[in-house]
């Protein structure tokens, strides 16, 4: 039983940086403020990430690791919106067939906090009472210790950081309320180092430099015909001065970052015919739709989402961008 719950673990968390995403998700449904992730060895080795969330209730703690075990059920009503989120109550559970998990947590109004370490699903010891500021704190060690051929394709320890650090950095430009850090153990400095702020701009900018932030134009689109399509999207893209050798696309969808290659290849294909020296874009977008109108791939570790009605929102997407990118260039 033990290695079949390996393998299945092994497929939601692929690599180190599917476990930080899965955490520092996990640290922003708990309304956390700020979001600090640290790595060592590439996150074969240790990945923590600290919050300041409201934390898990000590009679939460036995469960916690087990499969299918969430406390956010509740807030989706119907089915399919449950779909939309994905696989519930697996990362946590995942992370402990392949990995040592140590969690630190308080609640609010308690005098103290409880520590306590998983593997493969079930607690090792009961909680230990401990010091604890506010929030969560996991740590998960040794990752895949117990897949050689994984820990052997994943050798290439500063390739996982660079993807670490690319996460956090999309997380901070969308969460602006959210301070995120991500740092290398041993480092002098952060690499990803964002203070909250009510400028989306000035996220950008402290994230991936003034070079991209300077050359940014604001976008905004809307429909909501329910016989064609129901969406709002706003953002921001790169304008003829941007240079690039590859595209950037930042999207949320319903506040979950997700990949959509149509979208991404319909914006190509507007920046090649649009600006003459055809830079490859910086794009960020946020779009809000009916939950029931997105279908993330039935994959855990795909963050490929199609929508409903997607060549519509595709299309009307493309023409504002055509239309502000013609504008901006006049
Ligand atoms: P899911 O997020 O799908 O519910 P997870 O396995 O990621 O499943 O997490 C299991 C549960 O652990 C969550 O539902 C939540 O109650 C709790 N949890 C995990 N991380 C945190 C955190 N940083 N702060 C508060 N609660 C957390
Ligand atoms: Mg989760």
């Amino acid at each position: 039983e033990s290695v079949v719950n390996r393998i299945a673990a092994g497929e939601v968390i692929q690599r180190p940086v599917s476990a930080v995403k899965e955490l520092v998700e996990n640290s922003l449904d708990a309304s956390s403020t700020s979001v600090s992730v640290l790595v060592k060895d590439g996150g074969l080795k240790l990945i923590q990430v600290s919050d300041d969330g409201h934390g898990i209730r000590y009679e939460d703690l036995p469960i916690l690791c087990e499969r299918h075990t969430t406390s956010k059920l509740s807030k989706y009503e119907d089915l399919q919106s449950i779909k939309s989120m994905g696989f519930r109550g697996e990362a946590l559970a995942s992370m402990t067939y392949v990995g040592h998990v140590t969690v630190t947590t308080i609640t609010r109004g308690q005098l103290h906090g409880y520590r306590v370490s998983y593997r493969d699903g079930v607690m090792e010891n009961e909680p230990k009472a401990c010091a604890a500021v506010k929030g969560t704190q996991i740590v998960i060690e040794n990752l895949f210790y117990n897949m050689i051929a994984r820990r052997k394709t994943l050798q290439n320890s500063a390739d996982d950081y660079t993807k670490i650090v690319d996460l956090l950095s999309r997380f901070a430009i969308h969460h602006i309320d959210v301070s995120f850090s991500c740092r290398k153990n041993g480092a002098a400095r952060a690499d990803v180092h964002s203070v909250a702020t009510p400028s989306r701009l000035n996220a950008i900018r402290s994230v991936y430099g003034l070079s991209v932030a300077q050359n940014l134009i604001k976008i905004e689109a809307s429909d909501n015909d329910p016989s064609s399509s129901v969406f709002e999207m706003d953002g921001f893209i790169s304008n003829s001065n941007y240079v690039a050798k590859k595209t950037t696309m930042v999207l949320f969808i319903n506040d979950r970052l997700v990949e959509c290659t149509a979208l991404k290849r319909a914006l190509e294909v507007v920046y090649v015919a649009t600006l003459p020296k055809a830079s490859k874009p910086f794009i960020y977008m946020s779009i809000t739709l009916p939950p029931e109108h997105v279908d993330v791939n039935v994959h855990p570790t795909k963050r490929e989402v199609s929508l409903l009605n997607q060549e519509v929102i595709v299309e009307k997407i493309q023409s504002v961008v055509e239309s502000v990118l013609r504008n901006s260039n006049e």
